[in-house]
């Protein structure tokens, strides 16, 4: 079994998602006592958000390329970026290690093809809705129309990430309003929408909608584990 590389923190709310999930299948895959192979490094969410909100890129590319070095130093053979927003520096990220990163939306988009799903709705940050590095990957690189909300929305949907999802605060208003925007977008012709930031399925989940939803948490997740095991099942 290889090692998962995580770059988690941001925010720690859903990197324990992720550790959960990655635990959780591996067990599932490998039967017994069975757990990953895990090395993360996991960073202080504030001073990146600061960068983020100023625009400052260059900064959380530096201070991410450093912990993406500590975890390849940890022994890990490939490196996930557990959230969706920060694959806005994913190639400087990239190039400052050796081993492989496994983008958060290559492995979305693997699943909507599978799906033969062509139109589809972006739940996000407001920089993952509104900037080219994710919604073009979407488009250009494998074809997909996505849809956004519209900007009251949008506005609606960032600020329940940053004030209430990534300090672990679930409100059920939030809950209703982000159920109207996805109803929304699958009216306006989404054939399923993607949980583009990894909090919001602390908040919605396929049980709350019929519209075909796709957590990039459990997606990418679930991603790094089949990339763990997949030369080998008997998980030594
Ligand atoms: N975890 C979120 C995402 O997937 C938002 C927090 C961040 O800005 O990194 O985009």
């Amino acid at each position: 079994m290889k090692t998962i590389g995580l770059l988690g923190g941001m925010s720690w709310e859903s990197t324990a998602l992720y550790y959960r999930v990655i635990n959780e299948s591996v067990k599932q895959k490998l039967g017994g006592l069975h757990s990953a192979k895990i090395a993360m490094v996991s960073v202080d969410f504030a001073p990146i958000e600061r960068c983020q909100h100023r625009g400052d890129w260059p900064a959380t590319a530096e201070q991410l390329s450093k912990a993406a070095q500590q975890v390849e130093a940890a022994g890990a053979d490939f490196l996930l970026i557990c959230t969706n927003t920060m694959h806005k520096v994913a190639d400087d990220i990239a190039a400052a290690i050796q081993i492989p990163l496994l983008h958060i939306a290559d492995a979305t988009a693997e699943v909507l093809k599978a799906k033969g799903i062509a139109k589809v709705g972006l739940l996000g940050t407001a920089f993952t809705m509104e900037q080219a590095f994710y919604k073009d990957r979407l488009a250009d690189k494998f074809g997909f129309q996505v849809l956004v909300p519209n900007d009251s929305d949008r506005a609606i949907v960032h600020r329940v990430i940053y004030e209430e999802l990534c300090q672990g605060n679930i409100q059920n208003t939030s809950k209703q309003e982000y159920l109207r925007i996805v109803e929304q977008l699958a009216a306006d012709g989404a054939e399923a929408v993607i949980l583009g930031c990894t909090e919001i399925g602390m908040l919605i989940t396929q049980e709350d909608t019929q519209v075909s939803l796709l957590d990039t948490t459990l997606i990418h997740a679930e991603h790094a584990v089949i990339n763990a095991v997949k030369d080998g099942t008997s998980g030594e």
